[in-house]
């Protein structure tokens, strides 16, 4: 069955990665008719906003959207485009798994981790006030009344919610995912003994949630990690660890991290997934100082394309896809400059954009 996907190559290397994406995905067999959909920072100059409602409603009509990085614009309504996306259509899991494909020259070849990240609330929610504004001063007189502490004339303020409906339902999601992809642990990721009312509140109602499995899938393994002492594992033994649910902040961070065990922002797919809708996406950003030198790598893009297949039941042509990129990848004959300098400690050889595509393309045809 055709299925019709929005496409938002994006800022800075986004057309170039969005382009071969799109011809990976075709030579994979994938059944898809692209409606493209431009947005960014580019299209301000003729549309007025970086996000025009046609590219909503396209992503509400088709439900399953796959986008390239945005470009964050300063001064325009909202603080980032990727952020007011994920808002506007309460997209509220982050999915960011790090998987090793030999050959990247990363520091382990043993990695398989899939880091679900809460996407609506924490410090991410943008509740913010400006040291200078009356928010802030009537924040700080509020804080003083109610005898929690005192915050200083000069500080800028972030709020950091976190609910029990939004722990719950990201909770659920990395649950119910162990369970449909045979994973054995789902480690819940907090800093409950410091922030006792929004990581204390995540870390019990994470733990509530467990026990409402705990019957269905006792071979699910629930364990909770305090955030650093995780990093510190990550680093030491990333082995240990296969399923990660952290509040939104963490989250960001721990899947950097999680990229960089596997070789780098380069190699890092996500997906942000709501009730009614799914919204692909690379781990990084527009890398603006690389942008139209046909240098980036586009193997992110083409792994977060391989996650959307999946979502839309695109088996055959996920599977296929994910064997032409590890196989060209484990060969080292044509890699993008970050890859080739990860590997050989040069970038004499690196192949471009394209040529690394046209390589994938190859192992496809
Ligand atoms: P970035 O991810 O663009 O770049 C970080 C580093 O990684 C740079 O050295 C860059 O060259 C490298 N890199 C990133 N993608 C690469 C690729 N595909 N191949 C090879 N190297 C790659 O992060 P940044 O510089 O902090 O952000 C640049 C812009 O992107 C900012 O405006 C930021 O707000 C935006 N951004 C957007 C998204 C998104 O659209 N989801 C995510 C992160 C950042």
């Amino acid at each position: 069955m055709t299925h019709r996907i929005t496409l938002i190559p994006g800022d800075g290397i986004g057309p170039e990665i969005a382009d071969a994406m799109r011809r990976v995905v075709a030579a994979a067999g994938a059944d898809i008719e692209w409606d493209v959909q431009d947005a960014g920072e580019h299209v301000i100059a003729d549309e007025g906003t970086p996000l025009p409602a046609r590219v909503l409603d396209s992503i509400r009509e088709n439900r399953v959207a796959i986008k390239g990085p945005i470009t964050t614009p300063v001064g325009y309504g909202f603080r980032s485009i990727n952020v007011e996306l994920r808002k506007q259509l309460d997209l509220y899991v982050n999915l960011r798994p790090a998987l090793s494909i030999p050959g990247t020259g990363a520091r382990y070849d043993d990695v398989d981790i899939v880091l679900f990240r809460e996407n609506t609330e924490d410090l991410y929610a943008g509740i913010e006030f400006d040291k200078d504004s009356d928010g802030a001063a009537q924040l700080r007189a509020l804080v003083a009344a109610t005898g929690a502490g005192t915050i200083r004339d000069d500080a800028g303020i972030s709020i950091k919610p976190i609910s029990e409906y939004g722990t719950r339902r990201i909770m659920r999601a990395a649950m119910d995912y162990a369970i449909a992809n045979n994973r054995r642990k789902v480690t819940i990721v907090h800093k409950a003994n410091i922030m006792k009312h929004t990581d204390g509140l995540y870390l019990r109602v994470a733990r509530e949630v467990a026990a409402e499995y705990a019957e269905r899938a006792p071979h699910i393994e629930v364990e909770d990690f305090i955030v650093d002492a995780t990093c510190m594992r990550l680093v030491i033994d990333p082995t240990t660890f296969d399923v990660l649910v952290c509040p939104n902040l963490f989250g960001d961070i721990v899947s950097d991290l999680c990229a960089g065990l596997v070789g780098g922002l380069g190699l890092a797919p996500g997906a942000n997934i709501g009730d009614t809708a799914a919204l692909f996406e690379p781990v990084h950003g527009s890398a603006p100082a690389m942008a139209g030198k046909d240098r980036a790598n586009p193997t992110a893009l083409i792994l977060t394309a391989e996650l959307m297949l999946r979502h839309i039941e695109q088996h055959t042509a996920a599977d296929r896809l994910r064997t032409a990129v590890t196989n060209v990848i484990a060969r080292g004959e044509a890699l993008t400059y970050d890859l080739h300098r990860t590997r050989f400690g040069t970038t004499d050889g690196a192949v471009g954009t394209q040529a690394f595509a046209d390589a994938i393309v190859a192992e496809l045809t």
